[in-house]
């Protein structure tokens, strides 16, 4: 992408802004991408996703939030929500964007002027796909216990240990880990932010399939893997430090009232299926409202992170709305579903051909990641409310 792209657009007004991508999307975004009804958190994968990564880089789309040095558009917070809107109103499928949004602007922070080089260009292209490799069998919610260690040896770091839930590492070229270098007192020291390449021997992946039949994570196992120590992003045994840069933009994302917004508009083709039945509708018009305000709190966020300049601690009620509102409306849909809610894959109710039971269970995590609800309630209680830490 050239400069002089990045530069018109970020001219351009915010409305005319909207104007072009909207006008983009509905050219050139293949119908077959598009999120439907049945299965509408589905993400695109392999050789579709590569594909739409390179029709966003070759019209000068890719990368909004990143600076403009590293190929990126260096939009607006603004503009940033703009094209996120837009592409939700499109129906754009969820992307694998790992490394976009959370390895590339700690590697920007972090990274040697070598490591930049390497890998921002190739996350940008697509020709690397990176997953997260933090939590394991004994270490979620309490990160730091984290036990997988790199032991040096020269010049290379041998791996060994386990990772857990890693979101599609089967499908990923690297992964960015966190291993326990040293043994210390304070548990969050001696933890070092490692860089592997997924070839690298030794690592094997067992994909897991959740309830909803998806293979969406994986377990990662790491049987003496061997990795050049240069390839640390940051000091050594300071992972924990650079892992926090990693908690940015995207907490506002995942508080995005969209997916609620799509779970409640089959509500009401499932009810108008039904016919009339008025407990039913008030039920229906209570989540409506519900969902009026958690995209009034998502609007009032982005303005507020607008102004700021960066999200602050509050964008957690967002993430806690949101995702308790999208697991309500699908508990919601599951009843109106009646006995076919009971069946999986699809089925068809009157006219809404629809599966009750993915968009059920595919609702369930979302409370658990990016730091569970009940954690999330935590920062909260410290950081908004001043509470003593238990
Ligand atoms: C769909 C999905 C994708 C994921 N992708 C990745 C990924 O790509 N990479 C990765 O590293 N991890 C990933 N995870 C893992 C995720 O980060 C963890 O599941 C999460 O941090 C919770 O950890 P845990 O599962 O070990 O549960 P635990 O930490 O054992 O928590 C169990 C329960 O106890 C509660 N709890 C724990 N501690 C506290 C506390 N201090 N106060 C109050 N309640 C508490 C939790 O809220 C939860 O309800 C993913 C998870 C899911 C569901």
């Amino acid at each position: 992408m050239t400069n002089d792209r990045a530069e018109a657009l970020r001219a351009m007004s915010d409305e005319a802004f909207r104007a072009e991508l909207r006008g983009w999307l509905a050219a050139t975004y293949p119908d077959a991408w598009r999120q439907d009804d049945l299965r509408p958190f589905r993400r695109l994968r392999g050789a579709d996703w590569l594909a739409w990564v390179g029709m966003l880089n070759d019209a000068g789309w890719r990368c909004p939030a990143w600076p403009q040095a590293y190929g990126g558009l260096e939009l607006t917070f603004r503009k940033q929500v703009i094209y996120q809107e837009e592409m939700e109103r499109a129906r754009t499928a969820r992307l694998i964007d790992t490394g976009e949004v959370q390895l590339g602007p700690t590697l920007m922070i972090h990274g040697t002027e070598a490591q930049k080089a390497h890998y921002l260009p190739a996350i940008r292209r697509g020709e690397q796909v990176w997953c997260q490799g933090y939590s394991e069998p004994g270490a979620g919610s309490d990160l730091a216990s984290l036990t997988t260690s790199a032991e040096q040896v020269g010049d290379v770091f041998r791996v060994r240990g386990q990772k857990i839930w890693t979101t599609h590492a089967d499908e990923a070229t690297h992964i960015f880990a966190l291993v326990r270098t040293s043994r210390e007192p304070r548990k969050q020291a001696g933890i070092t932010f490692l860089l592997m390449e997924m070839s690298t021997p030794g690592i094997t992946v067992r994909p897991i399939r959740n309830l909803a039949g998806e293979a969406e994570f994986c377990e990662v196992f790491f049987d003496d893997v061997e990795t050049p120590v240069a390839n640390a992003l940051g000091p050594v045994g300071e992972g924990w430090t650079v892992a926090k840069a990693l908690l940015g933009y995207e907490r506002v994302w995942i508080g995005s009232p969209a997916l609620a917004r799509r779970a409640l508009a089959l509500s009401r083709q499932l009810l108008a299926a039904r016919g009339g039945d008025a407990g039913l509708a008030d039920r229906y018009a209570e989540l409506a409202a519900e969902l009026h305000d958690v995209g009034a709190l998502y609007r009032q966020t982005c303005d507020a992170v607008a102004a700021a300049g960066e999200p602050g601690p509050e964008v957690s009620i967002l993430k806690i709305v949101a995702s308790e509102l999208l697991q309500r409306i699908t508990e919601f849909n599951v009843e109106l579903a009646g006995e076919a809610a009971g069946l999986t894959g699809e089925s068809r109710i009157g006219q809404v051909r629809t599966d009750i039971a993915w968009q059920y269970y595919m609702a369930r995590p979302t409370t658990i990641f990016a730091g569970s609800n009940e954690v999330q309630k935590n920062i909260l209680a410290r950081a908004m409310l001043g509470l003593p830490t238990g």
